[in-house]
């Protein structure tokens, strides 16, 4: 039976009835020991078959020869052995009868090409018997909710696992048990993790996939460092966003801005990861840049609801603290709140009434000191506050830390009784100092952040979230038709145009002419004044090489510029071939800005745009989504841009057609969707913005195609 077809049946792997451990010891220094003294430890339920040849038994359970020697066949196996006895284990196990196999041996497809060639041997071995493997070059998994420990990292030597809502899914093995470690300590548990190492059958989607429908899980977190089938990724993100369960990730690779753009800005501003991070962005998959953070915005999203507003009021318990908080905020432009009226009555039985309608509330500030009723009144009327979404405490050293947390606990306490479920991220500051307060706030169920950087990420989620709810958006018709059939390789600034007037694109009118005089003659039928560019394949940056020539009055200085150019280039690069000049009419804009497109081979078309002319490579200020776009999320990138404030009238200046440089977005994403895959890369720079109804127009363009 081949069973690339039979989906993975995770579900059943978590609950294995008999799991052996291939290479068991007692020797904690190997990976088998651990393996087997950890699943032993956390109090598997099922069949544990210990398998060693040497050994009559092992931590008291009797160790069995091989896997066919076992009384029954596992239902799952876990391996840690030496790279060369890996195939035959897994042949073993699948002739057995064995569902899952997990291979935490590594050197396999991670080192080169004999290792791929083995790991691909070992694969085909498996599915001549329907078995699954996980890995290799992997950590295994980690079940709190089952009980089952099929990890070897000493990250889990602790008494107990959490138990939490939060499944994870980790490309690399010892990020996962540091988060989970991290986490844990925290506070924070996990329904199920697993660390896929090398993917050779059981893939990243095949998890997520899994967690999706995973009654124990409502939050997915993942490190990812490369998707091999981004379709697939958008369709299990897609799943999840119906099912209403948040998808968190962390992708490596964010500062690789590719290697130096080949054709267009386009390739190395809308990269890989741009492309990822835009996948994201169309299926709602929260994209964050540190683990742990993500960690703990998932924690926030099992423990509390998801805030309806951002405003975020602070509680602490010194102004220093405080002060640094409303700074680090606002520097992350997250508001501070302002509170209700009643809020600021219920506050007034504990502060003078400046204080009570401060923020941060420094409950140091006390009118009575700090007391028991100080804390847990300040913190229920702040978690009941209708004007802020947010209760953030960052806690210093105080006199009792771990009676303040009880207060700040049981504020809590009431304010969830009368319904509301607003987060309360409290970032204990100390260090020993606050041991007793952590404990404090663990003995009530609550995590707790170490640091107040990792709380404000959480807050800066929350806003992705909140800016990519929603439904899906509308993305509209297509506005053009186009023949790609016709079209290939590099074309040049006419021919570029040619296709995106197609789709309704402004460009600018142009003629080609071979020569000075021809040129002098184009310009008769355009309208003054002039603009002369150099056309040829060898020259890619016109204006770098002198070949570009603004402002021409009339036919007798179009003339010129083209002699003149001519001579330029001919002394200059000598060995360019000039197919001819290109007379366009010169355009006056406010701004100028860059559209692109690039088809991403992971995830399809992707359309940018951002700050054109020279900032483009300065700025990097661009947006990147997936094509097509509507012009309604054509105007979200817009105004999500750095230039936006300039878009739209800045310090006295006219607002500029936005609209207009919306939809020449929206047209731009639409054309590199009809494309198709012989659809390579495409450079609108730069688009010239005119002020709010004055339109905007692609003055310079190259499009890329694929060969057939
Ligand atoms: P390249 O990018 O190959 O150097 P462009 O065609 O973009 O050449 O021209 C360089 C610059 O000249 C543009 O960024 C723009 O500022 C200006 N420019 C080019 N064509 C026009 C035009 N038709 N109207 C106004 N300005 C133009
Ligand atoms: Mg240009």
């Amino acid at each position: 039976m081949n069973d690339m077809t039979r989906p993975a049946r995770i579900a059943e792997m978590l609950e294995p009835k008999s799991v052996a451990v291939i290479g068991a010891s007692e020797d904690l220094t190997k990976f088998g020991g651990r393996l087997f003294k950890l699943l032993v430890h956390h109090g598997f339920e099922g069949q544990i078959y210990p398998i060693n040849r040497k050994r009559e038994s092992l931590l008291g359970i009797a160790c069995h020869t091989d896997i066919g020697a076992t009384p029954t066949p596992p239902d799952m196996a876990v391996m840690a052995v030496p790279r060369d006895h890996v195939k035959a284990a897994v042949r073993e196990c699948a002739e057995a009868g064995t569902k899952a196999a997990i291979i935490i041996t590594a050197k396999f497809s991670d080192a080169g090409e004999e290792g791929a060639a083995l790991e691909a041997e070992i694969v085909e071995e498996a599915r001549k018997f329907g078995m699954r493997l996980i890995g290799p070059n992997c950590l295994g998994l980690i079940s709190p909710v089952n009980k089952l420990v099929l990890c070897a990292s000493p990250a889990l030597f602790v008494d107990k696992l959490l138990v939490g809502r939060i499944g994870m899914v980790s490309q690399s093995g010892a990020l996962m048990a540091t988060i989970f470690d991290r986490a844990q300590t925290r506070g924070v548990g996990f329904s199920h993790c697993f660390s896929i190492g090398n993917q050779a059958d059981l893939d990243l989607c095949d998890f997520l996939d899994f967690l999706v429908d995973d009654p124990a899980t409502d939050v997915i977190c993942t490190y990812i460092e490369g998707v091999k089938d981004g379709r697939r990724f958008l369709e299990v993100a897609e799943r999840a966003r119906a099912a209403g369960k948040p998808v968190l990730a962390v992708k490596a690779g964010r500062t690789d801005f590719g290697a130096a753009a080949a054709f267009s800005h386009t390739a190395s501003l809308a990269g890989s990861y741009e492309a990822f991070a835009a996948a994201c962005r169309e299926t709602g998959v929260v994209l964050m840049d540190d683990p742990d953070a993500m960690i703990m915005l998932a924690a926030a999203l099992t423990r509390f609801d998801q805030p309806k507003r951002l405003e975020t009021a602070i509680l602490t318990t010194s102004g220093g603290g405080g002060a640094i908080t409303a700074d680090r905020l606002t520097d992350w432009n997250l508001p501070l709140a302002s509170y209700a009226p009643e809020t600021v009555a219920a506050l007034e039985q504990y502060y003078y009434p400046d204080n009570a309608k401060a923020n941060p509330i420094d409950m140091g500030a006390a009118i009575t000191g700090g007391s028991m009723l100080v804390g847990e009144g300040s913190a229920q009327a702040l978690l009941q506050d209708t004007a802020s979404g947010i209760v953030l405490c960052p806690l210093t050293t105080a006199p009792d830390m771990r009676l303040l947390c009880e207060c700040i606990a049981k504020g809590l306490a009431s304010a969830e009784a009368g319904g509301a479920r607003k987060p309360c991220l409290v970032v204990l500051q100390p260090g020993q100092a606050a041991n007793k307060a952590r404990a404090e706030l663990l003995k009530h169920g609550l995590f707790y952040f170490d640091s107040l950087d990792e709380a404000i990420r959480v807050i800066d989620g929350y806003r992705t979230m909140q800016a990519m709810a929603g439904t899906r958006a509308d993305k509209g018709g297509s506005p053009g038709k186009t023949s790609a059939e016709a079209l290939s390789g590099a074309l040049d600034e006419a021919r570029a145009k040619a296709v995106l007037a197609d789709y309704g694109v402004p460009v600018n009118r142009g003629v080609v002419a071979p020569d000075a005089a021809a040129a002098g003659k184009a310009a008769a039928g355009l309208k003054a004044p002039f603009v002369v560019k150099v056309v040829s394949p060898d020259i890619v940056h016109k204006s770098d090489a002198g070949g570009v020539a603004l402002n021409l009055g009339d036919a007798q200085a179009v003339e010129a510029a083209v002699a003149a150019m001519a001579a330029r280039l001919a002394a200059g690069h000598p060995k360019a071939v000039i197919e001819g000049y290109l007379v366009q009419e010169m355009v006056s804009g406010e701004l100028e800005m860059f559209v692109g497109a690039r088809r991403d081979p992971l995830f399809g078309p992707v359309v940018m745009v951002g700050a054109g002319g020279v900032l483009v490579e300065l700025l990097k200020d661009v947006a990147v989504r997936l094509a097509p776009v509507s012009p309604a999320e054509a105007r979200e990138m817009l105004l999500g841009l750095r230039v936006a404030p300039l878009l739209k009238g800045f310090r006295g200046s006219a607002p500029l057609d936005l609209g207009a440089l919306a939809d020449a977005v929206s047209r731009v994403s639409w054309l590199a969707h009809d494309l198709g895959d012989r659809f390579g890369e495409l450079d609108v720079n730069p688009v010239l913005v005119g002020k709010a109804g004055q339109g905007c127009t692609g003055v310079d363009a190259r499009l890329l195609m694929n060969d057939k």
